[in-house]
């Protein structure tokens, strides 16, 4: 923040400062620059793998590598207000980087034998020709076809055009795309993510990756910037409602705080909570008819969706975290819900906390402040009330 009234909502007598200047600020810095250049731009951020469930609910294992790239066209000229992944990307990264890296991942797996699904990830776009030689977006498609993996890639909308996809899709015909839709609100998307594109720029991409039956996969995120938790429980219920439908899978990604970012900066001001692991819960209890009308676990005839949550950094202070004493029992529901999708997961959960996480959901609802009543939130009363 440049002045001390950076992120004030109300604002004050100066001219307020756009969120785009916010985003960008910690990634032109020494420290960002430094940590850029010490990447090795022909191995990949990470491979690593983990239990999955296959297209038709089989129990599976997913590689996920994470290359290294020169990140999201997005993020050069503007950028997510949570997103932190400038921190993991060189900008000289080119075609004979990403098929060393790739080469690396598959020696790693011995070609993935074993494993059903291959996740590719890029920090960006897989199908951007900005970010990604066209080779290699061939090599990848190409390799997990022919390996026969059920193949995972993201992307933002833009990208996904008709021509595009179809040509993908003459190289790998069965793939599934996770778009990072984050929330199905404009009004969110733009104010709160910075997200650059809308909800119905979504739709139709959508639309488009069904006619080329592709399937997929809806990332939303829990609690954005600049949002209480109770308002963030009512709105990620109701995005779930509104992309069900179209989505095969829906990922809900609870805020983690990435450092140098926008809700870094409100997290050490004390301005922001992670979500609480007991609004997770609960997000699932009042989502779960959603995605099963008639009450079913995954798997069952009546999955309109397969509802995820993966709480990233859950039970840390920089992730999703409840009291310190009940958190590793509910992380492992959350995460035994998203492969079962039985709401028995929650069954005897409790701990003396959900007291004071249920105190702040009605403090956030009486008390409808912009960022929340969280206990973090020290200090004057008044500037709280005000959001300053
Ligand atoms: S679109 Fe994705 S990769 Fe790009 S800035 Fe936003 S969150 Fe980051
Ligand atoms: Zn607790």
């Amino acid at each position: 923040m440049s002045s001390g009234k950076g992120l004030t909502m109300l604002g004050g007598d100066t001219k307020s400062l756009k969120i785009h200047n916010l985003v960008k600020a910690p990634a032109n810095t020494p420290w960002a620059k430094e940590r850029q250049q010490s990447w090795d731009a022909s191995y990949p951020a990470t491979v690593y793998s983990t239990p999955e469930m296959t297209t038709d609910g089989q129990p599976c294992s997913a590689v996920t590598v994470i290359l290294r790239t020169k990140g999201c066209h997005w993020w050069w000229s503007s950028g997510c207000t949570f997103c932190g992944y400038f921190n993991d990307t060189r900008d000289d990264v080119n075609s004979d980087d990403l098929h060393a890296q790739w080469q690396h991942a598959k020696q790693k797996f011995n070609n993935f034998e074993g494993h059903a699904m291959v996740k590719v990830y890029t920090s960006g776009s897989l199908l951007e020709d900005r970010e990604i030689p066209i080779d290699f977006q061939e090599t990848v498609l190409r390799d997990c076809f022919e390996f026969d993996k059920e193949l995972i890639v993201e992307s933002r909308t833009e990208q996904l055009t008709v021509e595009k996809l179809a040509w993908a899709t003459s190289i790998n015909p069965n793939f599934t795309v996770a778009i990072g839709l984050e929330a199905y609100d404009d009004e969110v998307l733009r104010f709160h993510v910075n997200k650059g594109f809308s909800a119905a720029s979504w739709d139709r991409a959508v639309e488009r990756l069904q006619k080329f039956n592709l399937r997929v996969k809806t990332y939303l995120m829990f609690k954005p910037p600049f949002m209480s938790e109770a308002d963030a429980l009512d709105h990620c219920v109701k995005w779930i409602e509104a992309v069900a439908e179209q989505s095969d899978e829906i990922s809900i990604n609870p805020m983690n705080i990435q450092r140098g970012t926008v809700i870094d900066r409100l997290h050490r001001h004390r301005e922001y909570r992670p979500p609480w692991l007991w609004s997770l819960v609960e997000l699932i209890q009042q989502s779960h008819h959603i995605v099963h009308p008639n009450g079913g676990m995954n798997g069952d005839d009546d999955q309109i969706s397969r509802l995820i949550i993966h709480p990233t950094a859950g039970g840390k202070i920089r992730g999703s975290h409840n009291c310190g004493a009940c958190d590793g029992e509910v992380v492992a529901a959350i995460e035994r819900y998203a492969v079962s999708g039985s709401l028995n997961e929650f069954d005897g959960l409790d701990c003396e906390c959900k007291k004071r996480w249920n105190q702040e959901l009605t403090n956030d609802r009486s008390i409808p402040v912009p960022l929340g009543t969280s206990m973090p939130r020290r200090g004057s009363l008044r500037d709280i009330l005000r959001s300053l």
